[in-house]
C-alpha cells in the first residue's frame, strides 16, 4: 500500500462536476481579476467565519503584511510571533517594514507561549501575531488580556485553521484582523495562490482593499501608493465551490484524527497531539512526537508511507534569522521539540485502511529503531 502525505487529486475528482462549470463561467465572463466571483467569495467567506469584512489578496503572506499595514504597523515597530511557525508569518512582518521578535511556544499545542510573549514586550512592541498552528486554536483569552494590558494589536494567522473554533466561536473573530492562505494544500485551498484578510472594522477593510489594488478603490483614483496583491476570478470560483464542502472535509479530518488517537494510544514511544477542552481543531496537520525521527520517517517511507516535518528547524535558528543571534536557550520548548515533530498523512479522503496501515508502519518503524538502539 502507498499512503501519500496529501492527495489533492482525490478531492478534485470528487468536486470536478461543480468546479468545471464554475471555472467555465469565469472564462466566459473573462472576469480574470476581481469581478463578481471575487466579491461573492469574499462575502461568503466573511459570513462563514462570522466577521463583517473579507478582503481577498494574492496569498497568505501578503495577507499578513497588509493586515499589519492596515493597523498602521510598520517601520520601527516590533511584532511578536511564535518561534514554531511557517516562515510566512515572519516574512509578513518584515515586508510590512516592522521587526520580527520571536517568542517560545508552549509544549501542549506548540502554539504561542503567552508568558514568554509578555517577556518580549518593549516600548516598541505594537502587535502580537498568534498562529493557530496545525489547525489547533490558540488560547485566545490570555492573549487578548495581554494585548489589552499593553495596548497591542492582535493578528490571528489562521492559514492552518480555516473553521477551527475557540470556545464555540470560529477563529478569526478574536483579533484586530485574521489572515488566511488558500494555498492548495491548506484546509481550504485554491487551484493556485490566494489569501484573505478578515476584520470587523470597515475603514480598515477599505484601506486594505485599496492598498492591495494599487492604492485605489476606484480606477485611477490613487489615494496612496499601494501594491498589487489580488485574488483572481478563477481562484475565487474554485474557492466558492470548495467553501460548500469545507465543513464536511473538516469533520472528516476530525474523524481521522480521532482514529489515529485511538490506534496510537497503545503505541509506545509516540506522543500524540493534545486537544484542549476549549478547542475544536480542524487538523490541518496531525503532528506526533517521536525520538529518532529521521530514522522512523525513513522506515515509514520504505513501507510506502509519506510523512512531513513541521517544522524541522524553528525559525529563530534558520539561516534567514541568524542575524538575531539566538541560541537554543532562548526558546527551550521550540528547540527541544523541533527534532521530534513528525506529521502523519492527513487529508479528508484518507481511508481507514490507510490510517491503519500508517499506524502499523509507525509502530514497526519504532520497534526497529529501538532494536537498533539497544544492540
Ligand atoms: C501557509 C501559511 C501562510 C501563508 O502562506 P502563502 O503560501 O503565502 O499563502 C502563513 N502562515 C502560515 C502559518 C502558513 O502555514
Amino acid at each position: 500500500m502507498r499512503v501519500p502525505f496529501v492527495d489533492l487529486r482525490a478531492q478534485y475528482l470528487m468536486i470536478r462536476d461543480e468546479v468545471h462549470p464554475a471555472v467555465d463561467a469565469v472564462l466566459s465572463e473573462t472576469a480574470f481579476i476581481g469581478g463578481r466571483r471575487v466579491t461573492e467569495f469574499e462575502e461568503e467567506f466573511a459570513a462563514w467565519v462570522g466577521v463583517p469584512h473579507c478582503v481577498s489578496v494574492a496569498n497568505g503572506t501578503d495577507a499578513i503584511e497588509i493586515a499589519l499595514r492596515s493597523l498602521g504597523i510598520g517601520r520601527g515597530d516590533e511584532v511578536i510571533i511564535p518561534a514554531n511557525t511557517f516562515i510566512a508569518t515572519a516574512e509578513g512582518v518584515t515586508s510590512a517594514g516592522a521587526r520580527v521578535v520571536f517568542c517560545d511556544c508552549e509544549p501542549d499545542h506548540y502554539t504561542i507561549d503567552v508568558e514568554d510573549a509578555r517577556r518580549k514586550i518593549t516600548p516598541r512592541t505594537r502587535a502580537i501575531i498568534v498562529v493557530h498552528l496545525y489547525g489547533h486554536p490558540v488560547d485566545m483569552t490570555p492573549v487578548m488580556t495581554l494585548a489589552m494590558q499593553h495596548g497591542l494589536r492582535v493578528i490571528e494567522d489562521a492559514s492552518q485553521a480555516h473553521g477551527a473554533r475557540y470556545r464555540g466561536s470560529r477563529i478569526g473573530t478574536f483579533g484586530d484582523a485574521a489572515t488566511f492562505s488558500f494555498y492548495p494544500g491548506k484546509n481550504l485551498g485554491a487551484y493556485g495562490d490566494g489569501g484573505a484578510i478578515v476584520c470587523r472594522d470597515e475603514r480598515q477593510a477599505q484601506w486594505a482593499r485599496a492598498y492591495a489594488n494599487h492604492g485605489s478603490l476606484i480606477k485611477y483614483q490613487h489615494i496612496m501608493e499601494g501594491r498589487n496583491s489580488r485574488l483572481d476570478g478563477i481562484q475565487a470560483a474554485v474557492l466558492s465551490v470548495k467553501l460548500r464542502h469545507i465543513d464536511f472535509w473538516n469533520r472528516n479530518r476530525r474523524r481521522i484524527a480521532n482514529r489515529y488517537a485511538e490506534l496510537l494510544a497503545d503505541v509506545e514511544g509516540v506522543e500524540i497531539p493534545r486537544v484542549a477542552d476549549w478547542a475544536e481543531p480542524v487538523w490541518h496537520l496531525y503532528v506526533v512526537r517521536v525520538h529518532e525521527r529521521e530514522r522512523i520517517a525513513q522506515r515509514m517511507a520504505d513501507r510506502g508511507v509519506a510523512t512531513g516535518i513541521h517544522y524541522p528547524v524553528a525559525l529563530p535558528f534558520v539561516d534567514a534569522y541568524r542575524y538575531l543571534n539566538h541560541t537554543a536557550a532562548d526558546f527551550p520548548v521550540a528547540a527541544a521539540h523541533m527534532g521530534e515533530l513528525l506529521s502523519l498523512p492527513m487529508y479528508p479522503e484518507l481511508t481507514d485502511e490507510q490510517i491503519v496501515y500508517t499506524v502499523d508502519a509507525l509502530r514497526a518503524a519504532i520497534e526497529e529503531t529501538l532494536v537498533v538502539a539497544t544492540t
